[in-house]
């Protein structure tokens, strides 16, 4: 498989399970109504605001007066879509590296005994949550992207790998 292809297959599998559908959010600002309250006034400071501009308020009917405003965030819709996000998919794919790292700490790795590995891998004793699954989940992630925004990570690799060949020891880092 190539890595072209490798990313096709990821991003098609990822649509399929809806992890690229928009998702929406009840407004956080005015919690799912539409509109805020900018205040409650009475009757007679209302007046003193509007009637003169107004000129057709009732004294008698009017006690309280909601000062409504539709709402600034959601514009009135009550929730808010949110489109998938680029931040949003580095942290997933970030996320996987911790699982990699729960996996590690609970020494869920199969690869740790080179006999038992190599058994598992022909005798199907295959399960997820390993260590190298983590590992394999985090690079399903990044094809999904990669994919998504049109990029062609075999030619990246490429051009890194080369670069990084001449770079000095430890890229003149500490680690
Ligand atoms: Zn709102």
């Amino acid at each position: 498989m190539t890595i072209k292809q490798l990313q096709k297959i990821c991003h098609k599998i990822a649509k399929e399970k809806g992890f690229w559908d928009d998702v929406y959010y009840p407004c956080y600002y005015c919690n799912g109504k539409g509109f805020i309250i900018e205040g409650i006034i009475s009757n007679k400071s209302f007046n003193k605001l509007f009637k003169s501009k107004l000129g057709l308020w009732d004294n008698k009917k009017l006690k309280i007066k909601e000062v409504k405003t539709t709402c600034k965030v959601c514009g009135g819709a009550k929730e808010i879509k949110y489109n998938t996000n680029i931040p949003e998919k580095l942290m997933l794919i970030v996320s996987e590296l911790g699982e990699a790292l729960e996996a590690l700490r609970k020494g869920d790795l199969l690869s740790k005994n080179n006999k038992y590995y190599n058994r598992a891998k022909s005798k199907v004793k295959w399960r997820p949550s390993t260590f190298e699954d983590e590992l394999a989940d985090t690079i399903i992630r990044i094809c999904d992207l990669a994919e998504y925004m049109g990029i062609d990570l075999e030619w990246h690799l490429k051009k890194k790998i080369a670069y990084n060949k001449k770079r000095p020891y430890k890229h003149n880092k500490k680690f």
